[in-house]
């Protein structure tokens, strides 16, 4: 991906070094402001090394949508401490932070427009860089969880740390892949924006847990395909895709469905289960918005086919 020219956004918030190291801590659940701690994160005892590291990962992608479970703004407990940054860090991971600062900004460059066209108007998110623990307005979450996006703060966080589990435990390299995941929080944004999530959220408190899922899978694999159409104007506007970036956004896509999560994590696949839809279902809404760069292609909810 060529991004290294791109614009800087002024919408980060660093907080790295400013929660408890990642990977030091098992997560026990997590609360859920006037909710009913449905979070289904292993709890304590004798996980460790790569049982935990996959577990982590697997959170993000395995029941524990945090744009989801993370909702309302009650008052949070628990808030990060303000303690100065411990350890130095890398120019990798410097590098990593200008890389997401880079894909935020086209982010901005490239949902205006749109929004505009729409007789909207955006506003952009805010996108929060932590270690290992943070405090969101939609509760604490940990590194654990994955990237999410929370409705309440219109915010995206992630812990770096992310992409080397991503890399290492579940194939997915390549700078597009990275940028490919923030293009999908940020899709949870546009969809915020747009009403949809709340639409959705309202209609999930009223059905049962299966057909919770399959809206969450339908609310998940349209931020997929708003993330094609992102990476569709961007690329059009900015031609910022090499050759193998499609692929490697695929690869990110497929590794991360629901089903390969599931095998991995507990060997087994029950697709009633799935919140962010199969690897075949993510491949193809990603392709859809990237292919057609309408917002209008990307009508998950009406869809007959996943
Ligand atoms: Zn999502």
């Amino acid at each position: 991906m060529r991004w290294t020219l791109g614009r800087r956004s002024q919408n980060v918030e660093d907080r790295r070094g400013m929660g408890s190291p990642r990977g030091m801590r098992i997560p026990g659940g997590f609360r859920i402001p006037g909710g009913t701690g449905r979070g289904r994160v292993a709890r304590g005892g004798g996980i460790g090394g790569i049982g935990l590291i996959i577990l982590l990962v697997a959170a993000w992608f395995l029941g524990l949508d945090a744009s989801f479970l993370l909702q309302g703004g009650g008052p949070v407990e628990a808030p990060y401490t303000d303690s100065q940054p411990s350890a130095p860090r890398s120019a990798e991971e410097d590098q990593l932070a200008e890389f997401v600062s880079v894909v935020l900004a086209d982010t901005e460059d490239t949902w205006r427009p749109l929004f505009d066209q729409m007789g909207e108007q955006y506003q952009d998110p805010t996108l929060v860089l932590f270690t290992g623990e943070v405090n969101s307005a939609c509760g604490f979450a940990q590194a654990a969880m994955g990237p999410f996006y929370c409705p309440a703060d219109q915010k995206v966080y992630i812990d770096l740390g992310f992409y080397d589990d991503m890399r290492n435990h579940f194939g997915a390299s390549g700078d597009f892949g990275q940028a490919y995941v923030i293009a999908h929080e940020v899709g949870h944004h546009v969809q915020n924006l747009l009403g949809i999530a709340e639409q959705v959220q309202r209609v999930r408190q009223q059905v049962g847990e299966v057909e919770s899922n399959e809206l969450s899978v339908r609310m998940e694999l349209q931020a997929d395909c708003f993330s094609g159409v992102w990476a569709n104007h961007a690329d059009r506007a900015r031609n910022i895709l090499e050759e193998g970036d499609v692929e490697e956004g695929l690869n990110a896509a497929s590794a991360i469905g629901d089903d390969r999560m599931q095998r991995q994590a507990q060997g087994y696949v029950v697709p009633e289960s799935f919140t962010h839809g199969s690897s075949e279902q993510r491949v193809r809404w990603f392709r859809q918005g990237l292919e057609s760069g309408q917002l209008g292609a990307c009508d998950t909810f009406s869809a007959e086919r996943l």
